[in-house]
């Protein structure tokens, strides 16, 4: 899964100084996911207390968009599909409707809705063979963001066929990097990283004034790094977890799948996306993911302030045409 890592370099501040600026970091595991949480501070309490809050953060966030939690207002929405709308928080509802707002831009390759195909593909290895074309033809019947129905004035949430179901699969992990960067910049944190199983974002530098780096490693030989990336307020999300695929008829498919066709992607293994927010990198790389290369280069290139980074199955490295890249080890 740590197919990023952070590499916080020379972050003690040398010397016998009071009251000088720290990193504390901290491993939980939330959303079902491993997050490293790192903030600076002059005091361990003081850190303590921040990734204390940025944990109750995410757990709010699970709570309401998490599809596993019977409880939680997304799971209302799938209950109800076909039947009637439902009342949902204006957080939800706006997390909805930027959701579709990416699908547009992504034609379709990212899609909440998705989540109606989650009975026919597994990734945990129990796979032996392709599920029938017939029953692949038929999970899509119930996909399709332009379906759902949203009410602004009721603030409503209506999935109109029986069956269908929406998930956060690919976007909640860099929403809530994204809500939790957010609630410790307003109580005053200068700076740090919110990374949530290589989907993160990071604000501010590291004490000694440095930026923060990340690399992105080589998912085939995780000793060698391709490149490394100062990052100041900013988000980068890699895509492409390398426990989570199934090799069937000597065909390697991802966890991602295309909600056209019901086939999981193939061709990349890795993508990595820069963007302002991680909410946005988060969905954009699972997009990436289905688009392949040759449109998801072309889609990154006309968007303001984004970039990428893929690896082919094959092990080659294409990138976005403004990202430079430092060849050297962090
Ligand atoms: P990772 O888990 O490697 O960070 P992603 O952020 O791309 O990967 O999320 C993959 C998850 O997104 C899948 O496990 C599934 O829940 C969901 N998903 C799969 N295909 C799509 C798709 N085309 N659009 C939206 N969500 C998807
Ligand atoms: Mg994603």
């Amino acid at each position: 899964m740590l197919k990023v890592w952070i590499g916080v370099l020379c972050f003690l501040v040398v010397g016998p100084m009071l009251h000088a600026q720290q990193v504390y970091p901290r491993t939980v595991k939330l959303m079902g996911s491993r997050f490293d949480i790192t903030v600076v501070a002059i005091e361990e309490v003081e850190g303590d207390l921040y990734i204390d809050q940025a944990i109750g953060e995410v757990k709010r966030i699970e709570r309401l968009i998490s599809s596993w939690d019977s409880a939680s207002q997304t799971a209302a929405v799938n209950r109800m599909a076909g039947k009637s709308p439902v009342k949902v928080d204006i957080e939800l509802f706006q997390l909805i409707e930027r959701s579709m707002v990416i699908s547009k831009l992504t034609s379709g390759a990212f899609d909440i809705t998705y989540a109606s195909m989650d009975k026919i593909w597994f990734f945990d290895g129990t796979m032996t063979q392709i599920p029938d074309s017939i029953e692949v033809a038929r999970s899509v019947e119930r996909v399709g963001y332009e379906n759902i129905l949203l009410n602004k004035e009721d603030t409503t949430v209506f999935l109109p066929k029986p069956g269908m179901k929406i998930g956060f699969g690919a976007i909640g992990k860099g929403y809530a990097a994204d809500k939790a960067k957010k609630l410790l910049q307003s109580e005053g944190v200068v700076g740090g990283i919110i990374n949530a199983s290589g989907d993160m974002n990071t604000w501010g530098v590291q004490p000694d004034g440095a930026p923060w780096k990340v690399a992105i490693t080589n998912p085939m030989n995780k000793q060698v790094a391709f490149g490394t990336f100062p990052i100041s307020n900013r988000a980068v999300v890699t895509s492409g977890d390398y426990e989570k695929f199934v090799e069937l008829d000597g065909q390697r498919y991802a966890h991602i799948i295309n909600p056209k066709t019901g086939y999981p992607a193939t061709g990349l293994i890795s993508v990595s996306v820069f963007a302002p927010k991680a909410e946005l990198a988060d969905a954009l790389a699972t997009a990436i993911f289905v688009m392949g290369k040759d449109a998801g280069i072309s889609l990154v290139d006309q968007l303001p302030d984004v970039d990428c980074v893929l690896i082919s199955d094959k092990g080659e490295l294409f990138h976005s045409n403004q990202i430079k890249i430092d060849q050297s080890t962090p």
